[in-house]
């Protein structure tokens, strides 16, 4: 039985488009094992210091959000390190429900049924 009302695989990864996914020196760790580089490498060469923290994950332009995750499949739209991704990728949403993918779906019930939409938003008509 599935507890989650959101589904990863039906959603264009909108999360992992945060500017700021802070990572712990665990998760650089458990990042230069998945990549088998050294610890020093991969924070180099996957983090930055930004925002007031001392490493959080470096970006790459992304046609959809603008910028995502460096790990971030932009055709597949999916993380290319799942295994070994980062503590606070492995929490989010944190709860059973996902604000963003409810919204997704808001939106895909409106595209395939515009009645849906008009009723709901109460437009000028
Ligand atoms: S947690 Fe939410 S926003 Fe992130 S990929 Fe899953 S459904 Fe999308
Ligand atoms: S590590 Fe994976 S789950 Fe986390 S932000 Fe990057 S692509 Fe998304």
């Amino acid at each position: 039985m599935s507890k989650e009302k959101y589904d990863c695989l039906n959603c264009p990864g909108y999360c992992c488009s945060y500017p700021v996914i802070v990572l712990t020196k665990r998760d650089v760790t458990r990042l230069a094992k998945g990549q088998d580089v050294s610890f020093e490498e991969a924070e180099k060469r996957f983090t930055r210091k930004d925002h007031g923290y001392k490493r959080i994950m470096k970006r790459k332009p992304d046609a959809h959000y603008g910028r995502i995750c460096h790990f971030f499949h932009l055709e597949e739209r999916r993380c290319t390190i799942y295994k070994t991704r980062p503590a606070i990728c492995r929490d989010f949403p944190g709860t059973k429900k996902c604000g963003y993918y409810d919204f997704l779906q808001f939106e895909r019930n409106g595209q395939e049924d515009p009645e849906y939409v008009s009723t709901t938003h109460h437009d000028e008509d």
